[in-house]
């Protein structure tokens, strides 16, 4: 259907909302439905039915390719930018935000046999991730501390979650939080610590351009909350990886 505007030109007539079949839609409407959050920094995984995922890839290129045309990209002859729809739908959907789409990896817990009691930290553990506001990267590292509880999990294992919840578009204050009740999920640790110090490319490549700039946040749970002593341990067991590392 077309119309005329009054300075002469004619338009297609807007498809209403509701009658649009794509994807990403049917899977939005059956979020909506049963009441889930769908932010940028969710997991999704538990609502895609199988083979969505793929469907998903085809979509999202489509619009990168429009996003590219929009940019005013000669992506029919320019052979540098000829499958990039392609290669960012891929990286979105099972790379940089993995941890929306796929499922946690497989994380075994054991019973904490040697009743260990003593606080451990694990880190520098690499993560990264993107802004939600401009999505691009925020690259950085994560230390964890344990006073453990009745279950344990392996050392590796802390990275596993971290880059799973990492790898969605955040704020850096949400991740840590996210990362903190996944985590504790896992092994219900008696006290956690977390502390995350990472770079913003929104402040390093646009903005305000500081290219030293970084931002630390913390998040204590449990015995690390309540016990001062523990959090400063905590602290102080970071600092001595930190200067082991530049040494
Ligand atoms: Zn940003």
């Amino acid at each position: 259907m077309t119309s005329t505007l009054p300075n002469g030109l004619s338009s297609r007539t807007v498809v209403p909302p509701a009658l649009s079949q794509s994807l990403s839609r049917r899977i939005r409407e059956r979020l909506q439905a049963k009441g889930v959050s769908f932010l940028a920094n969710d997991n999704i995984s538990d609502h895609l039915l199988e083979g969505e995922l793929e469907q998903l890839q085809v979509e999202v290129a489509d619009k990168v390719r429009d996003l590219l045309q929009s940019l005013v990209i000669d992506i029919d002859n320019d052979h540098n930018t000829e499958e990039t729809a392609e290669r960012v739908s891929k990286m979105y959907l099972h790379e940089v935000f993995k941890g929306r789409y796929h499922k946690q990896p497989k994380i075994a817990s054991f019973p904490n046999v040697k009743e260990l009691d003593e606080i451990y930290t694990v880190g520098p553990i690499s993560v990264r991730s993107a802004c939600s506001h401009h999505l691009v990267p925020i690259l950085g590292s994560c230390w964890i501390g344990i006073k453990p509880g009745d279950r344990v999990i392996g050392l590796s294992k802390f990275s596993r979650v971290a880059d799973w919840v990492f790898s969605r578009p955040h704020i850096q204050e949400e991740a840590v939080i996210i990362l903190a009740d996944e985590i504790e999920r896992l092994c219900e640790p008696k006290g956690l610590a977390i502390l995350v110090k990472a770079q913003h490319y929104c402040m390093k490549w646009r903005g305000v351009k500081e290219p030293q700039a970084s931002m630390v946040n913390s998040v204590m749970r449990g015995d690390f909350r309540h016990d001062p002593s523990l959090k400063q341990e905590f602290f102080e067991l970071v600092k001595q990886q930190e200067t082991l590392l530049t040494n």
